[in-house]
């Protein structure tokens, strides 16, 4: 049951508005001016945001700045700090929302239930008495946290508790 709640979410998340044309990741990385920016993290590497349409509140997305659709073609240094920032952004989470749990993972093809081909890894907080997953489901569940409050309390624990880069010749931002 819970499998299947994770593999479909995805289906109808942006697909509600039209938007510009093109990957909507590489507009958020291009900051483009028509794609609301709710990015609580930027490096070489990856970006990290808030869900536009969250399945639980403090849903995060975690994306490689560069275009690509499948995770074996990250490189060894994209995986590392796809590494470290997964947990960063565990330990950020436990610090936001605290979470009793997390499904982390991917939607790798549109059969799959992926609506964007530019890769995104979801860190979805779980939280107790939560909305029935079929609810969830049929999007009845009631949004307790607006997307820009999430990132705006995410953005203020991640300026109090920086995300250190194991690897300093890698410079963030
Ligand atoms: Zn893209």
């Amino acid at each position: 049951m819970r499998k299947d709640y994770f593999f479909n979410f995805q289906k109808y998340a942006y697909i509600k508005e039209p938007k510009p044309d093109g990957c909507i990741f590489c507009l958020i990385r291009d900051r483009h001016p028509s794609v609301t920016d709710l990015s609580v993290h930027r490096d070489n590497l990856f970006i990290v945001t808030v869900n536009l349409y969250p399945y639980n509140p403090g849903h995060l997305l975690i994306f490689p700045t560069r275009h690509t659709e499948d995770i074996r073609n990250y490189t060894p240094e994209e995986e590392q700090r796809l590494n470290e920032l997964t947990r960063y952004f565990l330990d950020i989470a436990d610090m936001v929302h605290q979470p009793v749990g997390y499904n982390i993972g991917y939607n790798m093809g549109h059969s799959a239930g992926a609506s964007i081909d530019h890769l995104h890894l979801h860190l979805i907080p779980r939280y107790p008495h939560e909305t029935g997953i079929a609810d969830l489901i049929a999007g009845k569940r009631v949004l307790v946290e607006e997307p820009r409050e999430t990132a705006r309390r995410i953005r203020e624990t991640v300026e109090q508790n920086p995300f250190r880069n194991p690897f300093p010749e890698q410079p963030a931002d």
